[in-house]
């Protein structure tokens, strides 16, 4: 065995989490775990985590259940495509005749949503096979470790690491192995600041011992975010708040949403709107302003509350079936609080 699987595996045993999804080899619930920790700190996941799987213990259940139903059970961790080709997933394996998912990196890689990485964590946590998972951590640790110049952010980086990996994974102990560099990259080979003294990896870490660790991993800089103005118009009639469905394809696809657009306008021009449509209002109301970082773009978003006195095209929902029922994008959650303030029948 290789000086680092060694250092890594004892390390592990001594300092490993206590994580819900270690208490598994369900490759279900392995599965479900890697999906939502793709984003999301592991402190939050916990919690999502055990509601997930207690309300879908297995594929079959992820296949049947209603997707607005599913989008609220995912409701917070954002990304809502993850959850949504997780559920093509189950439908594809159940229609095959599975009870679970495969064992094989061929048959996983072909689902929606899973990737080399999630492939790669799904058969050496839960099936023990010596298949790399090359997340950020394992960039973190194995560049500053080797102090490789190869640049993460590149297309090519994926099947270069792996190259390291592969000599060093143990046949007996994957599972051990992959998650040894999740809790190390989270404990101690963390992105700033590592804590090298209590390193098992120091002896030999070769960005340590040059004394140039926060030069790794190397990273090529990302293309500048759009930038889009947004008008967010929450409409009231008769109590109920006036909400839309997303097109099917695209930003935050067949989620429900406050209707808005990114024309140019003010209080009184949506009077004016109002008044040449024919649509008789009370009031509308300037609110905040408030923004939303997505991967590509960001949203600077500029709020109108509108009470209405003939309504207008939209779905009409109270405010508890909009909190219980609907799950509307964490983009909009500054608006979403001003809608919990508002007294509302
Ligand atoms: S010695 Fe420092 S830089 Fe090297 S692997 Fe350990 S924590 Fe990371």
């Amino acid at each position: 065995m290789e000086w680092i699987t060694k250092q890594l595996l004892d390390w592990y045993s001594l300092n490993k989490r206590d994580l819900p999804w270690r208490h598994t080899k369900n490759p279900y619930f392995i599965w479900i775990s890697e999906i939502m920790l793709q984003q999301t700190r592991v402190e939050a996941v916990k919690v999502y985590y055990e509601r997930f799987i207690k309300r879908l213990p297995d594929i079959t259940e992820l296949a049947s259940i209603e997707e607005d139903e599913l989008l609220k059970l995912w409701e917070g961790l954002g990304y809502y495509s993850r959850v949504r080709n997780m559920q093509k997933c189950a439908k594809i394996l159940v229609e095959k005749g599975y009870d679970n998912l495969p064992s094989t990196y061929q048959e996983l890689i072909a689902l929606p949503g899973i990737g080399r990485y999630t492939a790669g964590a799904i058969l050496s946590i839960a099936f023990n096979q010596s298949i790399p998972a090359i997340d950020g951590n394992v960039y973190r640790i194995i560049s500053r470790f080797y102090v490789l110049e190869e640049s993460i952010s590149k297309a090519s980086s994926y099947a270069y690491y792996a190259t390291y990996i592969n000599r060093i994974i143990p046949i007996a102990y994957s599972s051990d192995f992959t998650q040894s560099f999740m809790d190390l990259g989270s404990l101690i080979c963390i992105p700033k600041n590592p804590r090298c003294g209590e390193c098992p990896l120091k002896e030999k870490c070769q960005a340590f011992l040059q004394k140039r660790v926060e030069k790794y991993p190397f990273i090529q800089k990302k293309k500048e975010q759009k930038i889009e103005e947004r008008n967010v118009y929450l409409y009231i009639y008769q109590n109920k708040i006036g909400i839309r469905k997303r097109e099917d394809k695209g930003l935050l696809a067949s989620m429900y949403e406050f209707p808005n657009d990114t024309k140019s306008v003010s209080s009184i021009a949506i009077e004016n709107d109002l008044f040449e449509n024919g649509i008789s209002y009370e009031q509308v109301l300037e609110l905040g302003e408030s923004k939303h970082v997505f991967s590509h773009i960001i949203w600077y978003m500029k709020g109108y509350l509108i009470y209405l006195k003939d309504p207008i095209d939209l779905l009409w929902v109270s405010k508890t079936d909009l909190f219980s029922r609907y799950s509307i994008p964490s983009a909009f959650s500054y608006y979403l609080h001003v809608i919990q303030k508002l007294e509302l029948k």
